[in-house]
């Protein structure tokens, strides 16, 4: 295992290397043919019911849990002792049977398997790179599909970069992501799932195995986090429970284009490293290419980052640089870049561009990179390139794209009754 200290921001280096494409535009694909659960998913507590009134307990929170308990009638002195029992089988075992529960009595167990289901959303795709990343596409609710992706080696372990929304508001001008509308935030039940699919495909259970691959979290999926940053505290409280599947706070990552106003409660709320998109040192570029700039400027976003709770140079906030070819990549743009950060624990993250089918950017020479990161690094800095990986699944990435497509709530429940 990676030493705390570094790790998260090893993670991102790591991450990106592994090819931005795969998961940098990580998309969804929202099909046109819509079902009637769609109606039933809309009340469903945490999106978790079935078409058959089951409901799925795997990537509800312990209080779900107990209040599941305690609708199907457990005695309430025993909703305590059971909502631990089952959290423990589900997510220290990853058991996908009742019968697995050998510490809950037959009856019980019936009744569970009456009641509810410990099922997982389909895997709709699942690709896996020659060098060992792993892409997934699952099917969280009937027409919404997301990805996430698994990258090993990261951090002498690897890491799992999950997705908090479907699509994404913020237009970001060299993002593919930025190009599909938002559809929905996804639930902490959503993210949940997307970390028990992946320790499912990697045969990682129990959480007390030794040599786990998937000891880490990056929240640099599709969308962006602190415009859901609720059920990002929610699901965390669920990834990083001890009883679990343990992974540990400081191994978490979550990266924003920068929501000021939620940078902090976030930081209070989660305790996980944070990583800034940064991309621009000058508010003027920085709007032209990241248009949440405009509302929440450098200024804010910088004193923002010197708030952040628990900030020390052994917790340092990554800055993420997507390198542009002739827009941001000059050596005066690297001085900029390093007064910004003056007196911040930080370490800057460059990210080659990765282009995509309609975009004007190009990326970046290889020399330019270079000096760039010279540059930030003789200013004392650390500032990893990232490595590409995973190219050779690339290909279904881009496919997704034509699929895409936001569905507003009325228009699927009118498809789901025609
Ligand atoms: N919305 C959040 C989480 C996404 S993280 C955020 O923006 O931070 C994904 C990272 O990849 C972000 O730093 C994003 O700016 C960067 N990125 C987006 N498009 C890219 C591209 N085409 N090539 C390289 N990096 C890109
Ligand atoms: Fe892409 Fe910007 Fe949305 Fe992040 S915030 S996913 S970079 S459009």
């Amino acid at each position: 295992m990676g030493s705390l200290e570094d790790s998260p921001h090893e993670v991102i280096a790591r991450v990106f290397g592994s090819a931005y494409r795969d998961f940098a535009p990580l998309r969804l694909r929202v099909r046109g043919r819509a079902m009637s659960a769609t109606t039933l998913i809309d009340r469903a507590p945490n999106g978790a019911v079935r078409t058959d009134g089951k409901v799925a307990l795997v990537g509800l929170g312990r209080d779900e849990i107990s209040a599941e308990l305690a609708r199907i009638g457990i005695e309430p002195k025993k909703i305590r002792m059971r909502t631990k029992q089952i959290f423990h089988w589900i997510y220290n075992y990853g058991v996908t049977s009742f019968d697995q529960m050998t510490n809950v009595g037959k009856p019980l167990r019936a009744k569970l398997e009456a009641d509810f289901t410990l099922e997982r959303p389909e895997i709709v795709e699942r690709l896996i790179s020659v060098d060992g990343t792993r892409k997934y596409l699952i099917r969280m609710s009937p027409g919404v599909e997301v990805e996430s992706v698994f990258i090993p080696d990261v951090s002498k372990t690897g890491a799992l970069c999950v997705s908090s929304q479907v699509g994404c508001t913020l237009n970001c001008t060299f993002c593919h992501t930025g190009t599909q509308p938002l559809v929905r935030n996804l639930t902490a039940r959503e993210i949940v799932l997307q970390v028990i699919i992946a320790r499912d495909d990697l045969g990682e259970w129990p959480t007390t195995q030794e040599n786990r691959k998937l000891t880490n979290i990056v929240f640099m999926g599709m969308g962006e986090p602190l415009y859901n940053t609720e059920k990002i505290g929610d699901a965390l409280d669920v990834i990083c429970d001890p009883e679990g599947l343990g992974i540990g706070r400081r191994r978490i990552t979550v990266s924003t284009s920068g929501v000021v106003p939620e940078i902090g409660p976030m930081g209070e709320r989660t305790s996980a490293q944070l990583a800034i998109s940064l991309h621009a040192a000058n508010d003027e570029l920085r709007t032209q290419i990241m248009p949440i700039n405009k509302k929440y400027p450098l200024k804010e976003l910088m004193q923002a980052c010197r708030d952040y709770p628990g900030l020390s140079n052994s917790r340092r906030i990554t800055f993420e640089y997507v390198m542009l070819k002739g827009i941001n990549d000059q050596p005066w743009h690297a001085k900029q870049l390093i007064k910004l950060l003056r007196g911040i624990p930080a370490k800057v993250n460059l990210i080659p561009f990765n282009p995509w089918p309609g975009t004007d950017y190009v990326c970046s020479d290889a020399e330019t990179i270079k000096s760039f990161a010279d540059l930030v690094n003789a200013a004392g800095y650390a500032s990893p390139i990232r490595k590409t990986r995973g190219q050779d699944i690339f290909a279904a990435c881009g496919q997704l794209k034509s699929d895409s497509e936001k569905k507003r709530a009325s228009a699927i429940r009118k498809a789901a009754k025609a």
